[in-house]
């Protein structure tokens, strides 16, 4: 690979994780692309991506709408477990990782598990204490 090539990969990878970082709310595809403000194009953005949640730098999530976003790690613990349950709000849109409601079930024989995808669609704490304070 040429050098200069290189380069502008660890520096598309670099600007990713500074701005997953950055960012306390789950990033979608093109909300990354836009805050790159085209230093790299879509296949690169979903290549590094894609090495970001190999190496336990970030973690996907599927919306209850179905679309895909990405979240830096912060709490994840060494193990990176990433089976967490995921709260969408209905008010505010936050997607907030729950580190610690892990849901527990058993896969028959034969079926072996790669990645799971549980998001909760609700009201978030400071959107239903709004609500009920309005009331
Ligand atoms: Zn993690
Ligand atoms: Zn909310
Ligand atoms: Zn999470």
């Amino acid at each position: 690979m040429a050098e200069k090539v290189k380069r502008r990969k660890t520096q598309a990878k670099t600007a990713i994780v500074d701005i997953l970082k950055q960012s306390t709310q789950a990033m979608t595809h093109q909300d990354i692309e836009l805050a790159l403000d085209g230093l790299c194009n879509r296949v690169t953005i979903y290549r590094v991506l894609d090495r970001l949640v190999k190496e336990d730098l970030a973690h996907k999530l599927v919306d209850v709408d179905g679309v895909t976003k990405y979240l830096a790690c912060r709490d994840c613990g060494e193990n990176h477990l990433h089976h967490h349950v995921h709260f969408s709000c209905e008010q505010c849109g936050e997607l907030t990782c729950l580190y610690h409601v892990v849901p527990k079930f058993t896969l028959p024989e034969g079926y072996h598990l790669s990645e799971v995808n549980f998001t909760v669609r609700g009201d978030c704490p400071k959107c239903s204490a709004t609500s009920s304070a309005a009331e």
